[in-house]
Order: C-alpha cells, then sequence, then structure tokens
C-alpha cells in the first residue's frame, strides 16, 4: 500500500487522517504544529503525542520525501547546495544562501524542466517530473532546518574561511565575487529563520501550478511555517496562463518573468516557448497582471556576451517596457534585474563583461527603466541560477 507523505496534505486532510484513525482531531494540530513550527521530521520525536500514535506514524506514514545525497558549501559556508533523491529515485536541488539580515532558500518545483532554454543546465536534462506540494514544501524545511544548525554551530568565519571566497574564484568573476567576500565578513549568527523564498530552483513553476500552488499556501499559513506573501518570489518562463491565474490569487507573492531578448526572433533562440507566447502575448499578460494587483514585476535578463547584450538591444528593451514596442500602453511596472550568466558546460555562449554589463544598466536608467544587476552566490558548486543540473 502507498504511504501517504504528510507533508503532501494540509490541516484539513490531516484531520480527516486522524479521523480515519479513529483519533481526536486535535492530534492533527499537534502533528502540524510539529511539523511547521517545530521543524520534527521524525514520529519519534513528536513527544507531545500518545506513544501509540507514534509508532503508527512510523509504520504508517512517509515523512520526509527527501534523502540527502550530498551537500556542498561556497562562499565560506555562507551557501549551501543540496542534492536529493526522492522515493522513485529523481534527483534535485535545493540551495540555501545566508546573508547578514535574510537567509533565502532557492526551491526546486520539478525534476528537470521541459521548457528547453538554451543557456539553463536544468533546461538540458529535459523533465523528469513535476514534485509533489510535499517535497517542495520539504525544501524549504530543510532550509530551516540547516540555518537552525550552522547558529548552533557557532562562530561567523574566520579570516581564512573568507579567503576560501576569493581563491576558489576565477579572475574574470572577481568583479562580483568581491561582493560577496563583504557579505560574509557582516554575516553573523543573527538571522533566526528563513525569511526569503524563491521558486528559481529547477523547473518551471507554471507548469506545475496547483502543487506549487499549494506549497505556497501551506507555507505561508500563519498556524504553521508562517511565511509572509510578500516574502515568496516566483520567476517564471512566461507561461501566460499562470501569470493570469496568479493575477487572481488570494497571495500576494511577487512575480519574476525571465524575459532575455527585447525581440520575438531572439527570444525565441534562446527560450523556445516564446513561439507558444510571444513577446506581444507576455507583456499584455504582464500589464493585465500589474493593474489587477497593483504590484510591480521584475523582469529577469541574463546577459550572453555579443548575443543579448548590445547597447541597442538595451535600448530596445527599454522602449518594450515603457510600452512602445509590441505590447502598447503606459510605462509597465517594473524593475529589471541584470543577471550575469553562468557557465554551464558544453554550450558555446560566454559570460558578458563587466563593462557591458554596467552599460546595459545605465542605458535602462537612462531611459526611465528601474534595473539593478544580480549579486551572484555559488557559482563555485555550480548553484547558481541556472546551474542546477542535479550530478551526484
Ligand atoms: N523556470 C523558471 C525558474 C527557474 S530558472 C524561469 O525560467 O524563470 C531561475 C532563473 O535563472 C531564470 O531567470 C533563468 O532564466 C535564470 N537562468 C537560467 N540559466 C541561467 C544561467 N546559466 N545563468 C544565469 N541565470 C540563469
Ligand atoms: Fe526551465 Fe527556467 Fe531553465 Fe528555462 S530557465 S529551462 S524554464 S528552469
Amino acid at each position: 500500500m502507498l504511504q501517504p507523505v504528510l507533508y503532501n496534505l494540509n490541516l484539513a486532510e490531516l484531520e480527516q487522517l486522524m479521523r480515519d484513525w479513529g483519533q481526536p482531531p486535535f492530534r492533527a494540530k499537534q502533528i502540524y504544529r510539529q511539523l511547521y513550527v517545530n521543524l520534527v521530521c521524525d514520529p519519534a520525536a513528536m513527544s507531545d503525542l500518545p506513544g501509540a500514535l507514534r509508532d503508527h506514524l512510523i509504520q504508517t506514514v512517509q515523512l520526509d520525501p527527501l534523502q540527502l545525497v550530498q551537500m556542498q558549501q561556497a562562499d565560506a559556508g555562507l551557501t549551501r547546495k543540496a542534492l536529493f533523491r526522492l522515493s522513485d529515485g529523481a534527483l534535485i536541488e535545493t540551495v540555501l544562501m545566508i546573508y547578514a539580515d535574510r537567509a533565502t532558500v532557492c526551491v526546486s518545483t520539478q525534476a528537470g524542466c521541459a521548457m528547453g532554454c538554451v543557456f539553463c543546465a536544468t533546461g538540458r536534462l529535459g523533465l523528469l517530473r513535476n514534485l509533489s506540494s510535499g517535497e517542495i514544501i520539504a525544501q524549504a524545511l530543510w532550509a530551516s532546518r540547516e540555518l537552525r544548525a550552522w547558529q548552533a554551530r557557532g562562530p561567523a568565519p574566520t579570516p581564512s574561511q573568507r579567503m576560501a571566497v576569493t581563491s576558489h574564484t576565477h579572475e574574470e568573476d572577481q568583479w562580483w565575487s568581491n561582493e560577496q567576500v563583504g557579505f560574509s565578513e557582516r554575516v553573523t549568527q543573527q538571522v533566526s529563520r528563513v525569511t526569503n523564498l524563491v521558486f528559481m530552483g529547477m523547473g518551471e513553476p507554471f507548469a506545475n501550478y496547483e502543487r506549487w500552488w499549494e506549497a505556497v499556501e501551506r507555507l505561508h499559513d500563519p498556524q504553521g511555517f508562517n511565511l509572509g506573501a510578500r516574502n515568496m518570489t516566483v520567476s517564471t518562463v512566461g507561461l501566460v496562463p499562470g501569470i493570469l491565474r496568479l493575477a487572481e490569487a488570494a497571495l500576494p507573492i511577487n512575480l519574476a518573468i525571465s524575459l532575455h531578448a527585447p525581440d520575438d526572433q531572439l527570444r525565441s533562440a534562446m527560450v523556445p516557448v516564446n513561439r507558444r507566447y510571444p513577446l506581444a502575448d507576455l507583456l499584455d499578460a504582464t500589464r493585465a497582471y500589474t493593474e489587477r494587483t497593483g504590484r510591480r514585476v521584475s523582469f529577469e535578463y541574463v546577459l550572453l556576451q555579443g548575443h543579448n547584450d548590445h547597447p541597442y538591444q538595451a535600448m530596445a528593451l527599454a522602449k518594450l517596457l515603457r510600452g512602445q514596442g509590441v505590447s502598447k500602453g503606459p510605462p509597465l511596472l517594473c524593475h529589471v534585474n541584470l543577471i550575469p550568466w553562468n557557465p554551464v558546460p558544453g554550450t558555446p555562449l560566454g559570460r558578458s563583461e563587466r563593462m557591458r554589463v554596467n552599460e546595459f544598466q545605465q542605458i535602462l536608467r537612462d531611459y526611465g527603466v528601474a534595473c539593478t544587476i544580480r549579486v551572484e552566490r555559488g557559482a563555485a558548486i555550480a548553484a547558481a541560477c541556472g546551474q542546477l543540473a542535479a550530478h551526484v
């Protein structure tokens, strides 16, 4: 018989399970608290439950759906990438990033991805399968436990650990990683919980919308994990139905859209799904989203040397976002996040030089488009954006 996975159940479903087992419904609340507030994932450690119920849980349910296969660290231990094996053998990755004032977990929503973006390591795997809500949630819980263990271990990184951040860094990457060293110097063991969650790991969240949304609701639940909706961000490759659906959703989570090119020809070459949802449709949907919600979206733009980083492309992008391109209207309520491309082995692509990135940013700003450059974490352990490929 298939074992129920507790992390797949919301409180009402857990109450039903207790009724089916002839237990009083308040036991469900106790278990729910143990899972999402105390972060306990071993029924034996749920000390407020009667022994018989604990034994029954041990025998009947599957608790943690993630089996840790490997842990890697970078940035003086402030970036941690976990490789997990799921119950059917599929592999996924999760990344925890600790900063001075916050801790962010980057969560996967699928094993692999069907979208095939040419610059992305996950895209090269193809899609294995969708994750269940429990498999998505368990990644956030792992990160919380990991953070707690890191705090319990004591002192902030030593100077020699900080040196390690630069020593594994290639010369050409120096310009951005110097900022990371600054980070580690300031970080203390003060961050007490996972404060931010980004659905930017492996997979396309909107291609697994139902289960992804269940995970969002459960992680948000004030009676449980209690993560603010504003502290969650979903990144999509640009699936229009998902954007329109999120516009109507009850929780105001943040939306990031992977744009990467200012015209359809180039975008279709980089992001094949653009043929299905071309720029005009994508930006019209984005406009509908910002009008409906009043919330600003952020556009992600990975910079590839000589490909999409030319000044004329920055100008075309600015025009597009100001409503003067294929989607006409007032300027979009948006912000652009430039992402220096992280190398993916076996691709002929290259990362834009710093000067090029700065120039691109300046052009957007000159045209009145808010724009920042993302400071990356974890490139040395292939944990940065788009490098997740789940290899043992
Ligand atoms: N499927 C979703 C979310 C996961 S990818 C999406 O595509 O938005 C998260 C972000 O990493 C996206 O903006 C994606 O375009 C970017 N990305 C992919 N490969 C990358 C790489 N090699 N270097 C930098 N960013 C990359
Ligand atoms: Fe999938 Fe996002 Fe990678 Fe594209 S960038 S292949 S959508 S994970």
